[in-house]
């Protein structure tokens, strides 16, 4: 058995959290790769070490004087290794980091150190090798992961080692300039480690013990997901939910490893398994629901509109000349509507109006703003009848008028649109049906 094991940023926040972590890796021999963030909030009204780095580099950008915010850095770390007993000096490290900040090494340089010191601090406490993640994260000169490349450089360097420590987040290009992946991307790091190394599991741990059917801030102690597959998380993530950086499924997905997310707080939780498929029968009908708010809708109307063959192309061809993506498109006879990104599209409504009466002469266009999309999603979905007619009037038991209604083939998921100040009461009404009622 060979594991990777990731911990987020709450998780190493200060040494009382590297102690539970280091429990955690030391109670199975399994877990030979480890994959530290950079410290994170210690409570809810600190800072993380990388909003730290991205100001204090901010300053040096400016040629303001920055030298207190890098010593309150530095004191953050060391308020780990004292609490941990460490005999380790960052002094050297630190001197090259003022060095390097003087000298402007970059933003995505000074946001990486974070990882880079916390996993030196990681790897002096557990015994195990560092492995500078510069040497075996490759990007490509601009800037998007290699991961081909990466899977090479890291497969050979891990090869040999019985354990190690790879710092997340970051990587560099062939020239060794340092990259970062997007916010959160300790989690892709850990993802590409796995995938290396062809763990038999990669345990993502965090502060939450797995994914929760619905969002905590919606619904009251929400119930958890024990197993989901790569397909619901993908559909959940992009409606809203977030646990896990959305990047990292690739890297493992093609290889069949599974994802474990593990609480850090309470290590006996099993969380939830995010694996490629399954047999297992899920405990509700529904896997998961997510949605956001602010989406508009422009619904076009022209009589005969079903008979006019690229009437769809051309009014797409519309949104494709603004930049504007869609998120869904339902259609009866002679309408036609199109769901977008209220942010994306406002700037933009006069010259797609202007554009649709150009290529398509509607009779009519319509337009409607704050709207909310939901997506409920499950591969229980597929083998039970009467999901949608449970949704559907429990949202009218609810006092919710849907104003769209998208099932898409794979019968993963139903997408449901309301009112903006309709999205919570929906949100509850459709997890008590299925979840309290356990339908
Ligand atoms: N430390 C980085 C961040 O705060 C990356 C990570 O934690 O995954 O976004």
């Amino acid at each position: 058995m060979n594991k990777v094991v990731k911990f987020g940023g709450s998780s190493l926040a200060n040494a009382e959290q590297f102690k539970k972590a280091g429990e955690i890796i030391m109670a199975e021999e399994s877990r030979r790769y480890v994959v530290p963030s950079a410290p994170g909030k210690r409570h809810s009204g600190d800072t993380k070490v990388t909003d730290m780095l991205y100001g204090c580099y901010r300053l040096a950008e400016e040629g303001e004087d920055y030298s207190n915010q890098l010593k309150a850095i530095k004191e953050r770390f060391y308020e780990i290794i004292r609490g941990l007993n460490l005999e380790l000096s960052l002094e050297e490290d630190f001197r090259e980091i003022d060095d390097n900040f003087k000298n402007l090494a970059g933003q995505e340089y000074a946001a990486s150190r974070g990882e880079f010191l916390n996993g030196k601090i990681m790897a002096a406490y557990l015994g195990y090798t560092f492995v500078d993640a510069a040497e075996v994260v490759r990007f490509t000169s601009e800037g998007t992961l290699d991961m081909d490349a990466t899977d090479v450089l890291m497969g050979a360097k891990l090869e040999n080692l019985p354990n190690a420590v790879v710092p997340g987040f970051y990587g560099a290009e062939e020239s060794g300039k340092v990259r970062t992946f997007s916010r959160g991307g300790s989690d892709i790091t850990g993802s590409l480690v796995a995938r290396a190394v062809c763990a038999d599991m990669y345990e993502n741990w965090t502060d939450v013990s797995g994914f929760l059917v619905a969002d905590p801030h919606i619904v009251k102690n929400p119930a958890q997901m024990e197993t989901i597959t790569y397909r619901e998380l993908r559909e959940l993530s992009y409606m809203g939910a977030t646990v896990l950086h959305e990047d990292a499924i690739f890297p493992v997905r093609k290889k069949g490893i599974p994802i474990n997310i593990r609480n850090t707080n309470c290590p006996d939780d099993p969380g939830t398994m995010i694996v490629e498929s399954t047999c297992k029968r899920p405990r509700y009908t529904i896997t998961g629901i997510a949605g956001k708010k602010g989406f508009c809708s422009i619904n076009i109307e022209k009589s005969m509109m079903n008979s006019e063959i690229g009437f769809g192309r051309r009014v797409l061809q519309v949104f494709e000349d603004q930049q504007i993506s869609f998120e869904h498109i339902p259609s009866g006879i002679d309408t036609m509507t199109v769901y977008v990104h209220q942010s994306e599209f406002e700037d933009k409504e006069q010259q797609v109006i202007a554009g649709i009466h150009r290529l398509v002469q509607p009779d009519f266009v319509e337009m409607e703003s704050d709207l909310a999309l939901i997506a409920v999603v499950g591969r229980g979905m597929k083998s039970t009848r009467g999901t949608a007619g449970r949704i559907f009037s429990a949202l009218a038991h609810a006092n919710v008028n849907v104003k769209m209604i998208d099932q898409g083939s794979s019968e993963l998921n139903i997408i449901i649109g309301v009112e903006n100040r309709d999205f919570e009461s929906a949100v509850k009404a459709i997890y008590d049906i299925f979840v309290m009622t356990k339908l």
